[in-house]
């Protein structure tokens, strides 16, 4: 069988939930496919796994598209509530058989729930900052493990927002919403060039700190109070490009001892983070 049975539903609850055991099934290859960019980019849709992560999403008021479910699950104590939720929303929910859950299950870690999302991205103008805040750029970011990881940092101190910053990588894919651990829902996140960037800084009246392992000041120096912070973050081979470090009202070096030539990409956007906010966490 192919095509989705309708089951019983919860009483109270407006929408059907379809019963889907077929690998075949349209839903389940919109799911296969949106592992590729490509698709994401066409559809504006990407996936994000786990009943935990589609709960973060849902305080924040988003909701999928579609939610996919196991039926090994189907009597989880947190799960009726969200799908009851989600059907009185009009969200297509599907309850998955065995065989149609392994076809979108990942190897690498298996989940029970798999949602549809709108990839949704903030207008740099909608980005606010105030004194104290701080605005995340994150140039030619090429792994997703640390865009996600950033982006929970983010979240966890209440970063204004995160701007992409020429060729990134995909902050909608698999790897990179697994690593945010649902703050991909959480954080303002745009996308721009360099002059775009830094006339957002200007126009808020903003000190742009870049951090370079060729600054000579050290990162707890500047004062971060007195103006929102536009932290600047460099490729994790190549870091910034000297024209965006020369165009920063301050360069920043985090201090180092041994033998490693630099720290992770995420790893010292995270020292930041808290050097910046130290005073009001
Ligand atoms: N080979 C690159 C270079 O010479 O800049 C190393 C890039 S590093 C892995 C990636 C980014 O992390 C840097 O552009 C910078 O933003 C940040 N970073 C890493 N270690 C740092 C440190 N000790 N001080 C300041 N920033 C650092």
């Amino acid at each position: 069988m192919t095509g989705p049975a309708k089951i019983a539903k919860p009483s109270g609850m407006k929408g059907e939930i379809k019963m889907v055991t077929s690998a075949s099934n349209p839903a389940i290859k919109l799911v296969r496919a949106l592992e590729d960019k490509k698709h994401r980019r066409e559809t504006g849709l990407f996936l994000a796994e786990g009943l935990r992560t589609a709960l973060a999403a849902a305080e924040q008021g988003r909701l999928p598209k579609t939610l996919i479910y196991s039926d090994e699950l189907a009597e989880h104590g947190k799960l009726k509530p969200f799908l009851a939720r989600c059907l009185n929303a009009g969200v297509e929910c599907i309850m998955a058989g065995r065989q149609a859950m392994e076809k979108i299950s990942r190897r690498d870690n298996p989940q029970g729930v798999i949602g549809v999302y709108e990839a949704r991205l903030t207008a740099l103008d909608d980005i606010p900052a105030q004194t104290g805040d701080c605005v995340i750029g994150l140039q030619m970011v090429r792994d997703p493990g640390n865009l996600g990881t950033i982006l929970r940092t983010a979240d966890a101190v209440g970063a204004a927002g995160i701007v992409l910053i020429d060729d990134c990588c995909d902050p909608f894919s698999i790897e990179a919403v697994r690593a945010s651990m649902g703050s991909i829902f959480a954080v303002r996140l745009g996308k721009s060039g360099f002059a775009e960037f830094e006339a957002l800084c200007r126009k808020r009246n903003g000190q742009m700190v870049g951090t370079s392992l060729r600054a000579s000041q050290d990162y707890r120096k500047p004062d971060y109070t007195k103006a929102p912070t536009f932290l600047l973050m460099g490729n994790e081979q190549a870091g910034l490009p000297e024209a965006y470090e020369n165009a920063c009202d301050a360069r920043v070096r985090i201090p180092m001892r041994g033998t490693a030539d630099s720290l992770n990409l995420a790893v010292a956007t995270a020292i930041l983070l808290y050097e910046i906010n130290r005073k009001s966490l």
